[in-house]
């Protein structure tokens, strides 16, 4: 059993007791407050993980989703106009 299983006798000193919430670093970083209702303000909750391909396809149709995106955006280099040694 590793050391991040509940029961694990190390795991007290891998996993501090006082974690971050990931919504905490969502607000931070994106400045979106993602337990909160953008129209209302409430507090949202989560009821569910959908995670089965056939459910998930099901709800994006339902809701008028694309089923596919355009896919990662390909990488490319620095504009080379804006580097200082590039004239
Ligand atoms: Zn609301």
């Amino acid at each position: 059993m590793g050391v991040l299983a509940p029961a694990a006798k190390w795991r007290a000193y891998v996993i501090p007791k006082d974690r971050t919430p990931w919504s905490q670093f969502l607000r931070q970083a994106f400045r979106v407050q993602v337990l909160r209702c953008a129209r209302c303000g409430n507090a949202r909750r989560i009821l569910a993980e959908v995670t089965g391909a056939d459910a998930v396809k099901g709800i994006l149709e339902h809701l008028g989703l694309p089923l596919d995106t355009e896919g990662p955006v390909p990488t490319r280099g620095p504009p080379l106009a804006d580097l200082p040694w590039a004239s």
